[in-house]
């Protein structure tokens, strides 16, 4: 089978006029807007990786028996595009998706795209797209590689045909309003995947699970929640689609394990990374909703944030639970989440220097 690493490029029919991209870049939210282009690569069991292309965004057609659509073949991956004050368009840490998404189409009994064409992908619709990044300190273009089943067949066997895609999408900030905290709500019946299951693959169906205790939340006046192990319902997991740092009195800086239960966050990496270097004692260790209460009360627990690709650091404020809340700190981003937040959006924006080569440059 011929490998293929370069993508064919067709431009579009008719590209979104320049006063109305202006228009949209303005103010694009999260996830709302899109670019102009998609990269498109097909996958069977018979020619490998094939057709791999840039062209014009435009909707799949798919057969109704799609397996995607039954049995939730689906994964996918997120990472942002930024564009330096000299024009440099970069990635930040590009390879660790690739790697994150070699292992969960491989959970997923899904075939693996080779790195290079996974990057090239990426970098192409990036380098067609460019006029796409938003200016702007938290500004960025958000990137979206996924695959899914496409095979036409009802039978419950991994598929034989494949759609990986790349669409972007520029964004302002994640959370709206932006910079603000977050007020958790602590789930203790619901699950969002189990270790043994998808917990560390980056699928679809892992946010399909999470959506009901993530609604419910919303009911309690909630911004997110926060997931507990599934035998005791004691140690914190994660929030769903980001993890989380407790910061205490001691220097110390505490994130759950990588145990099977949470999603390996490259956000979650750099922080380790960024911490121990800055003298920070870091520790990936088990961290209980009692633990976490008991250090909130006594004030030993200075801080708690959240991390992830879309929101970057989001501070928490508040921590609301079946029979009561606390709170954590004074309601503003700590100077320890400031710290890293600032160190980490410097390297990724190419502000700072990048002592660990983790931003790589387009073209
Ligand atoms: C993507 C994701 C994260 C954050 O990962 P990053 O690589 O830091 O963006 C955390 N939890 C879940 C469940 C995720 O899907």
């Amino acid at each position: 089978m011929a490998v293929v690493s370069s993508l064919k490029i067709y431009p579009c029919s008719s590209l979104t006029k320049e006063k109305e991209r202006e228009k949209l870049l303005e103010n694009p939210g999260f996830g709302k807007v899109f670019s102009d282009h998609m990269a498109l690569i097909l996958w069977s069991e018979t020619r490998g990786w094939h057709n791999a292309q840039i062209t014009e965004r435009k909707p799949f057609q798919l057969d109704p028996a799609s397996a995607v659509l039954h049995y939730a073949q689906e994964i996918f991956e997120g990472l942002k595009a930024y564009r330096a004050k000299d024009g440099r368009l970069l990635l930040f840490r590009p390879e660790q998706n690739a790697r994150r998404f070699s292992r969960s189409a491989q959970r997923m009994a899904m075939p693996v795209i080779p790195e290079e064409l996974f990057l090239n992908a990426i970098k192409e619709l990036v380098k067609i797209d460019k006029e796409w990044i938003p200016d702007g300190e938290d500004a960025s273009l958000y990137l979206r590689p996924f695959m899914f089943a496409k095979e036409a067949f009802l039978g419950v066997r991994p598929a034989k045909e494949y759609i990986f895609c790349v669409i972007a999408s520029p964004v302002g900030s994640y959370f709206k309003g932006g910079g603000e905290s977050i007020i958790l709500w602590v789930e203790k019946y619901l699950s969002r995947a189990v270790p043994g299951g998808t917990a560390t693959a980056k699928c679809g169906g892992n946010y399909a699970a999470s959506l009901k205790a993530q609604a419910l939340a919303r009911e309690k006046g909630c911004d997110q929640v926060v997931f507990l192990d599934i035998i005791k319902r004691h140690q914190v997991e994660e929030i769903g689609g980001m993890n989380i740092f407790f910061s205490l009195d001691n220097n110390a800086l505490i994130t759950p394990p990588l145990n099977g239960a949470i999603l390996p966050g490259i956000t979650r990496s750099s922080i380790l990374i960024l911490a121990k270097d800055a003298g920070f004692k870091t520790e990936e260790r088990g961290y209980s909703f009692e633990e976490w209460e008991r250090d909130a009360v006594s004030g030993r627990l200075k801080e708690v944030f959240a991390c992830g690709t879309a929101a970057v650091i989001t501070n928490i404020s508040h921590v609301r639970h079946e029979v009561g809340e606390f709170s954590i700190g004074d309601g503003k981003l700590g100077p320890v989440a400031q710290q890293l937040r600032q160190k980490l959006i410097g390297i990724q924006r190419g502000i700072l220097h990048d002592p660990y080569s983790w931003v790589q440059r387009i073209d």
